[in-house]
């Protein structure tokens, strides 16, 4: 894109802040205790002048006049103002976003909010771990029936580009010996906690950390016993043999480097501790809960092994 291609767009964006980014928005019901009651549960607020409907939640704020998932008679979504212009000039991922919210009075039954909303900002082009991109600002402002502002929500978007493959990310391939060239598995996050653990596997040894006070088996390795808070400690090998505890046969998202429909199951080792890995040869569909395992040494790159599963004869 040329500069002066790239400087039409953003001039464009730029010349509607703050015009209305939707049409103004009334809430379906009004602030309701059957509402905020499921809110709370789902939350984990217990305070009783929400549970007794005296006052809504504030961080309900955006509840009442929230959009509807599926489009239909009188649920026109639409686009906020400026992010189709954002997302032609090919900034189409989002990563994250950020929100900051003013509660200006206490919200109670009854009340039916209106929200309107403003483009506030697009900011210059930023370069980001994830590519370059333009913050975008929204202004939400709600009012109640009276038309007395109640709250007010700035709503922050990173739009970026998302990275073209590079040489590099083209060089994260393997050739297998049918000449099939295959995305590498992702490297494991090694901590000083837990290298032992890898320098194990690639001995072809499944080790687990062994508090050196109180002698209990620990997994995934920490610093620290959770037991007795010792930082004294050493290593078990374990026999590899274990019963699945639990499952899921993941299908996305699907991550190169691995095989979908992908078993993962939660293994009880013998000697006590779970372990969490792939199952090998076994068909998602033949995973039973308490089915016997064995662990099996994976080389999934020139330098490290991965622990996986699979079914063992019960003996
Ligand atoms: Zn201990």
């Amino acid at each position: 894109m040329s500069g002066t291609e790239k400087n039409n767009w953003l001039e464009k964006v730029r010349a509607m802040v703050g015009r209305e980014a939707l049409p103004p928005q009334t809430a379906a019901d009004p602030v309701n205790l059957p509402m905020i009651r499921r809110w709370c549960e789902a939350m984990g607020e217990s305070d009783p002048k929400y549970l007794d409907g005296t006052a809504a939640p504030p961080a309900m704020l955006f509840v009442w006049t929230m959009g509807h998932f599926r489009a239909g008679p009188g649920r026109e979504g639409g686009t906020l103002l400026g992010l189709d212009l954002v997302e032609a000039a090919g900034f189409t991922s989002v990563v994250a976003t950020n929100v900051e919210e003013e509660y200006l009075r206490e919200l109670r039954c009854g009340d039916v909010l209106t929200q309107r909303i403003t483009l506030d900002a697009i900011s210059e082009e930023k370069k980001t771990g994830l590519g370059v991109g333009h913050f975008v600002t929204y202004r939400y402002e709600f009012s109640d029936q009276k038309g007395e502002v109640v709250g007010r929500t700035l709503f922050r978007v990173l739009k970026f580009r998302p990275p073209a493959k590079t040489n590099e990310t083209a060089a994260r391939v393997d050739t297998d010996t049918a000449g099939v060239t295959q995305p590498l598995h992702p490297r494991p996050a090694i901590t000083r906690d837990g290298a032992f653990f890898w320098e194990g596997l690639n001995q072809r040894k499944l080790l687990v950390r062994k508090c050196g006070s109180c002698g209990r088996l620990h997994h995934p390795p920490g610093p620290m016993c959770p037991d007795c808070n010792s930082l004294e400690w050493t290593t078990q090998q374990c026999s590899g043999r274990g019963r699945i505890h639990s499952f899921v046969v993941v299908h996305q998202p699907q991550i190169p480097g691995f095989q979908y429909p992908l078993p993962v199951a939660l293994v009880d080792l013998e000697e006590g501790v779970r372990i969490v890995a792939n199952l090998r040869d076994i068909a998602p569909g033949k995973v039973r809960i308490n089915m016997p395992v064995e662990v099996e040494f994976v080389e999934v790159g020139k330098d490290f092994v991965i622990p996986a599963f699979r079914e063992r004869q019960a003996g």
